[in-house]
């Protein structure tokens, strides 16, 4: 079977499958036909490819040719006018968010699978590229945050006189904030962090840093360890807390999302403003509309003196390694679809295939994208 990997749009660093992936293919009977040029931004070359056994081809050849296609970002129009019914497309299309999308891929025969729809068990740990992203995405946005500071991170009892260590807030503490606090303390900074969910109190209090609690959270087990939106009375509360250590901190670094909907607002305009003159914001739940009111997703603004910045794709700024980990992801995932022989082979029983395939046969078959299409078309319109 052939498997295409396509060359991402022009502000993807990241590629799909490296050189060093391609043996593992080969392995399982899957040959790989990339794109010219699709790993140049990840410091891959078109010669290391073919060396490693790849065949480098044109777009146009990989979209008619390919039985499963690679790509981390949906596809063009373009592409799609080309793409084969039944052919399988595997990558981040982030579903809940692009129902029409989806809806057409779905009406074009196109199977889909969406990595970050993969359900977070421990079975399916190795496959999770939201992990490996995110991990990369809390790591890279305390860097960041550092680069811009104007100050130290760590304390120094110096000659000339005493540096306080910087006061890093972590609003949310999933993978990318987890990741934020141990980034942080390792350079040395006093770290404070909020959850809305209080199973995360113990992870932030061993990586060393203080957990703020607010009473009265909505329980979020029963959807499956992600946050669910909070009452009234919790958000007032909650923003009160807030207020008081975003005015304390040099840096806030909000991660805060819920799956399929809108970010909270955490940080009002007026807790920015409460901020010192030179402090950071980064904010990686941009993407999904950011957790202060200011952020402008994909750039840095400034507000009264306080950067803030809307980072949707920090794991795109270590391109190696995020693609490395990204091709990890996919190679653990494929043998839930293809056989020892390089045959595709859908079974639909398996958890991890059916939480991750959002069409298939025609139709979208994705449960939470299929009621969200529902719910969003017009009435009477066909379904
Ligand atoms: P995420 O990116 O969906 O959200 C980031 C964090 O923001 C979460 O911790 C969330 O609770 C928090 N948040 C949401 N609304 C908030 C609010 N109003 N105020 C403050 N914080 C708020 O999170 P994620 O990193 O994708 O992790 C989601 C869940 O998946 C977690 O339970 C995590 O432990 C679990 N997980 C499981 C696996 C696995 O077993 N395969 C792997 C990774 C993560």
């Amino acid at each position: 079977m052939i498997i295409g990997v396509l060359k991402e749009p022009e502000h993807e660093t990241r590629v799909a499958v490296l050189p060093e992936h391609i043996a593992a293919y080969q392995k399982r009977n899957l040959s790989i036909r990339i794109e010219a040029g699709a790993g140049s931004a990840a410091w891959a070359s078109d010669a290391a490819y073919t060396a490693a056994g790849a065949t480098v081809s044109s777009r146009t050849d990989i979209l008619a040719a390919a039985d499963i296609l690679l790509s981390i970002h949906l596809l063009t129009t373009a592409d799609l006018a080309i793409v084969r019914p039944g052919t399988v497309l595997l990558g981040v299309f982030q579903p809940l968010y692009h129902i029409t999308a989806m809806a057409e891929l779905a009406a074009k025969g196109i199977t889909v699978f969406s990595m970050d729809m993969i359900p977070r068990t421990t079975r399916a740990q190795s496959m999770d590229v939201l992990s490996s992203q995110a991990n990369i995405a809390g790591y890279k946005a305390v860097l960041l945050a550092a680069g811009l500071l104007p100050h130290y991170f760590p304390m120094f009892m110096t000659a000339a006189g005493s540096i306080p260590p910087a006061r890093v807030l972590i609003l949310g503490a999933g993978v990318a904030g987890l990741q934020a606090i141990a980034t942080a303390k390792r350079l040395g900074a006093v770290v404070e962090v909020f959850d809305t969910r209080p199973a995360v109190k113990e992870e932030v209090m061993s990586l060393g840093a203080r957990f703020v609690e607010v009473e009265g959270a909505a329980d979020a087990a029963a959807a499956g360890g992600y946050a669910v939106e909070q009452s009234q009375d919790f958000q007032q509360r909650q923003q009160a807390r807030i207020a008081e250590s975003v005015a304390k901190a040099d840096i806030v670094i909000t991660t805060a999302q819920i799956p399929g909907k809108k970010a909270p607002l955490l940080v009002s305009t007026a807790m920015v403003e409460s901020m010192r003159a030179g402090s950071v914001i980064i904010d990686i739940a941009a993407a999904t509309g950011g957790n202060t009111p200011l952020t402008q997703n994909d750039a840095t603004i400034e507000h009264q003196g306080v950067r803030i910045v809307g980072a949707s794709n920090l794991a795109g700024t270590l391109p190696s390694d995020a693609s490395k980990l990204y091709g990890k992801n996919i190679l653990n995932f494929l043998p839930l679809v293809t056989t020892a022989e390089g045959q595709l082979n859908l079974n639909f029983a398996d958890d991890i295939v059916k939480g991750s395939c959002i069409t298939h046969g025609g139709e979208l078959i994705h449960d939470k994208t299929k009621s969200l299409a529902t719910s969003q078309l017009p009435v009477g319109a066909a379904q």
